[in-house]
């Protein structure tokens, strides 16, 4: 069934650099760079990040600082953080060898069960499966489980294929192979919006397909409702002070969280419970500074940029314990993009 497909998958991706030169690590970095972001934009990335961080212990040594610099560009910065954090524990208590069992995977905080899974068939080429949203809709359209999408479906489709139900004759196949040309289909033919069925590898087989109603399969889910959008605005002060510029940490439960912003307050809230930013008790005349327009969910932010000396900005009266000067050189210190922004308006 699959025999076509997986040499058309080789044939066009066997030069992925993630697929050239193959270990447990490198799989586990590929796929977490993979999730949500497209292979177009994870090539760019994955051999700068294997250079710099080449081992288990390499990456793990590294500061969280680091290795969220190094991740730049790619977004996403929890999957940098799960990534680092699992290293770490894979060092500390596996001796810096990736374990090669699923319960033994899951118990390292960073990997899901997709993930164990992915390195097991990608990484270890063991029978397992890695089912996401890609390869929940091409199994939903090949064996016609017209079910509506999401955790529920993909959780059947886990154990259908467990219980041996689907992907059946397996001695025939390399489940690295099966599992890489599944998300090679996905990705070339059988997107969630279009089907290429004439084209598709698998149309032989394709239950979908053969009825007719490639995109009827699986169901889609509950649609969410659509969120209104909110008015914001901030303050955002630049401090320097021997090439050096005030700053904090952005903590967990703040967005961008582990990445550096220049004190930044709230001036205007369409939404009155936002706390992801103080409050600032001092007014500025706003048609005097700098500004530009960024995003955030559901917010639609207008930022104002004022420049302050150390001594006008202690004079605001705010708590200084959470601040301090970092390097200013953006390849140095790991600032978000809205402050690249700010530092840019003040040029
Ligand atoms: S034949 Fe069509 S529906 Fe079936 S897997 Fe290929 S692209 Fe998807």
């Amino acid at each position: 069934m699959f025999e076509t497909a997986i040499k058309w998958s080789e044939r066009e991706f066997v030069h992925l650099p993630w697929r050239v030169e193959r270990t447990l690590y490198s799989t586990l970095v590929s796929e977490l760079m993979l999730q949500q972001t497209t292979v177009s934009t994870v090539i760019n990335y994955y051999r700068p990040f294997l250079d710099k961080y080449p081992t288990v212990e390499a990456l793990a040594n590294a500061t969280e600082e680091e290795v969220l610099m190094s991740w730049k560009g790619l977004g996403y910065y929890r999957r940098a953080r799960n990534l680092h954090g699992a290293v770490k524990e894979i060092l500390k208590k596996h001796a810096g060898i990736i374990p090669q069992d699923f319960e033994t995977l899951l118990a390292i905080p960073g990997i899901g069960a997709y993930t164990a899974n992915a390195l097991l068939s990608i990484g270890g080429d063991q029978q397992a499966f890695p089912v996401d949203a890609n390869l929940e809709r091409i199994i939903s359209r090949l064996y016609g489980l017209r079910k509506k999408k999401g955790p529920k479906l993909q959780k059947e489709i886990s154990q259908l294929f467990s219980e041996g139900k689907i992907i059946t004759n397996r001695e025939k196949y390399s489940f690295r192979a099966l599992a890489e040309t599944l998300m090679d289909v996905g990705r070339v033919f059988c997107q969630a919006n279009k089907a290429n069925c004439s084209e598709c590898p698998l149309s032989k087989n394709c239950m979908a397909y053969h009825m007719g109603n490639p995109l009827g399969y699986p169901l889609s889910g509950e649609k969410k409702a659509s969120q209104k959008q909110q008015q914001l605005e901030l303050l955002r002060i630049l401090v320097k002070k021997d090439g050096k510029v005030l700053a904090y940490k952005k903590n967990e439960s703040e967005w961008l969280s582990g990445q550096l912003e220049i004190p930044t307050f709230i001036l205007e809230s369409e939404d009155k419970k936002l706390t992801q930013y103080p409050l600032l008790n001092k007014s500025f005349d706003l048609a005097l500074l700098k500004n530009f327009k960024t995003g955030i969910t559901k917010y639609r932010i207008n930022n104002f940029v004022a420049e302050l000396s150390e001594a006008e900005f202690k004079q605001l009266g705010l708590d200084m314990s959470r601040y301090s000067f970092y390097h200013s050189d953006p390849s140095v210190s790991n600032y978000s993009t809205s402050t690249l922004k700010a530092f840019n308006k003040l040029d």
